[in-house]
């Protein structure tokens, strides 16, 4: 069974020496946000994800959800692990204190959630949506609705799921056929068929919460036309079963722990979120928090990937190093002898600790947006988490997969087979490529909508910073590993950026060829950034072993990753028109 030890100790570096997290205390819910406090919750955390959602992860792969008679009942022991999850508060942590929950900033659940992700994605998802169900009643909900339904989601005894997707209507939900039919007492009746639904029908709790996106009979066509509405599987009233039901349960390559499931409403009882005809528009104000979720979906199964192809190339002997025996006094040296292993074991460590420090980076904005007093602070934090969404959704998912392929590699024939647990991190890390967006749909909401809003002001809250932080560093010596490489990695994404915004103008079709390079370029130098801004700090603990392997493993990004960048100009600026060639081969 694959094995986890969550990363505290860079946890702890991350919020406490990078970001000064403490400087924040007057914010609401930072107030208590010390060293001593995000230890012991950190720990907590770690003790329950691996002694609980770990060990279940590789049943719930193997045996997944059943579905009998139109009830799904969860893998072995995903029951119990949620109750767990929920009487410990670990899904009310960031929830709102009027209804139950504990306001702590998102910063502080970002740790949280790469350990669940990494022990058990399957399982992340449940409390995952439920979150998303949570946040849209609490944002755009009438009152009642809130007092009707959010203490016992906060509180975990109701899950909440999202159901957007129709057999017609993925990316295009401008297509979504669902009906929303008044009746007259402030109620609807929902009928539609929704596909693909996270844990949409399952027993671990006691009610469901959907958020099901329908058309009114006035809508206008089109995702102008689209409402929210709250539809319970009990009703809350009189416990009454509502009218809708799971038709089936999808059979996947990964993910067999949530349950997929085709979602029928016929004629179920739902009631109005906010306004009508603006349910796509609420939707996307939650957006930036689920798609940075999947992302950590990537980073999780990343590191955990990472930590074990890390134990296996240590332990498992084949070979000599090239210029003599490492371990002489073994028939043959480790894997790790091999500077192939190397590349592979770095790439991975690169991606994870540098990714995580910007997921925890974007959370801490996303929480300045929302609670820092200065609206102009506000406003310089959101532009960021705007620009860096979709890049964080896609370019972690990405890497994710990637990181957990290489994973496989290093276990070499091992990884392949079932028993040692490597290849399900493959299979369940490639769906987060997919849903929540696909990420060439990320690539062109980089392209199309954050590159040219405010004449280029969310790309300036990236490139101000960064090429001030260069500038600053322009005579320091010790600095110039880090700096140069990433002043080059600036340079390329400022030609990339001006070569897309020319293009788009004369030739939208062509911009959105280059999105996808565009988006992975950006990823790189956002890594490489993050990574400098760690060295500097590393290069005042000289001789601490913690910060002497962040020195190396920045080396290692900054001077074998980020150097893609000239690759992907190269692609990008290449005056290859994809609508010019043919459609079939
Ligand atoms: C395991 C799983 C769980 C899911 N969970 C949920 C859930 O809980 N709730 C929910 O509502 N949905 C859920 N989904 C649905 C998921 O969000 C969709 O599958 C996804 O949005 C893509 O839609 P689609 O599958 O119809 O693909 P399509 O929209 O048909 O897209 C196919 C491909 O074409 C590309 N493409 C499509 N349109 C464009 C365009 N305009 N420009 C460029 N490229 C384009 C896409 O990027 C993609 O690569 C889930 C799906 C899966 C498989």
């Amino acid at each position: 069974m694959p094995t986890y030890r969550a990363p505290l100790r860079d946890f702890q570096f991350l919020l406490h020496e990078w970001l000064n997290i403490g400087q924040y205390k007057d914010l609401p819910g930072f107030g208590e946000v010390t060293p001593e406090f995000t230890e012991s919750i950190y720990s907590e955390a770690a003790k329950f994800a691996t002694e609980v959602l770990l060990p279940i992860n590789q049943t719930g792969d193997s045996v997944g959800s059943k579905f009998e008679n139109g009830n799904v009942t969860v893998a072995p022991g995903f029951k119990e692990a949620y109750q767990q999850y929920a009487q410990a508060g670990w899904g009310s942590f960031t929830c709102d204190p009027k209804y139950g929950g504990q306001g702590l900033p998102e910063a502080l659940n970002m740790p949280i959630t790469e350990i669940i992700s990494a022990c058990n994605v399957s399982f992340g998802l449940f409390p995952a949506l439920s979150h998303g169900a949570i946040n849209a009643i609490n944002f755009h909900g009438s009152d009642e609705l809130k007092q009707t339904y959010l203490p016992k989601m906060v509180s975990g005894e109701w899950t909440g799921v999202m159901c957007l997707t129709e057999p017609q209507a993925g990316t295009d939900l401008g297509l979504i056929r669902t009906r929303a039919e008044p009746n007259g007492d402030g109620s609807y009746n929902i009928t539609g068929t929704k596909i693909f639904i996270s844990c949409g029908e399952h027993d671990a709790a006691e009610n469901i919460i959907h958020l099901v996106l329908a058309r009114l009979p006035d809508a206008p066509l089109g995702v102008k036309g689209i409402s929210l509405f709250v539809v319970p599987k009990f009703m809350v009233d009189n416990n009454a079963r509502n009218t809708l039901s799971c038709g089936a349960i999808e059979h996947k390559m990964g993910l067999h722990g949530s349950p997929t499931c085709v979602m029928n409403y016929d004629g179920a009882k739902g009631f109005i979120v906010g306004e009508a005809h603006r349910g796509l528009k609420y939707m996307f104000t939650m957006m930036n928090e689920a798609r940075i979720y999947v992302g950590m979906q990537g980073l999780g199964l990343a590191e955990v990937s990472y930590q074990n192809a890390w134990g296996y190339a240590h332990d498992r002997l084949q070979g000599r190093g090239l210029n003599g025996a490492k371990v002489p006094e073994k028939p043959a040296d480790p894997l790790t002898a091999h500077p192939d292993v190397r590349r592979m074991l770095l790439t991975m460590r690169s991606f994870t600790e540098g990714a995580r420090a910007l997921a925890i980076y974007a959370a801490l904005q996303v929480d300045i947006s929302k609670k820092h007093p200065d609206k102009e602070v506000r406003e310089a934090a959101d532009n960021w988490v705007q620009l860096a969404t979709p890049i964080i959704k896609a370019y972690f998912t990405d890497q994710g997969s990637e990181v957990t392929n290489l994973g496989m590699q290093v276990f070499g024939g091992y990884g392949y087979i079932k028993e040692y647990g490597v290849e399900q991190f493959v299979r369940d890390a490639r769906i987060a490529q997919i849903y929540e967006g696909a990420n060439g749909i990320q690539a062109l909401d980089l392209v199309g909508r954050k590159m040219p809003q405010g004449f280029g002001k969310l790309l300036r809250s990236f490139f101000h910073p960064a090429t001030e932080f260069v500038a600053k560093h322009k005579n320091n010596p010790e600095m110039a590993d880090f700096t140069k490489p990433l002043y080059k990695g600036i340079d390329s994404l400022q030609k990339a950026s001006l070569w897309i915004a020319q293009k788009g103008m004369a030739n939208k079709e062509e911009a959105a060829g280059a999105s996808y390079d565009y988006l992975t370029m950006f990823g790189n130098v956002m890594l490489g950034f993050v990574w400098a801004q760690i060295a500097e700090i590393a290069l005042k603990h000289k001789g601490d072993p913690f910060y002497e392997d962040k020195l190396k493993v920045a080396r290692f990004f900054l001077n074998k990753v980020l150097p893609k960048h000239y690759g992907l100009l190269a692609t990008l600026t290449g005056g290859v028109k994809h609508m010019d060639l043919p459609e079939a081969v």
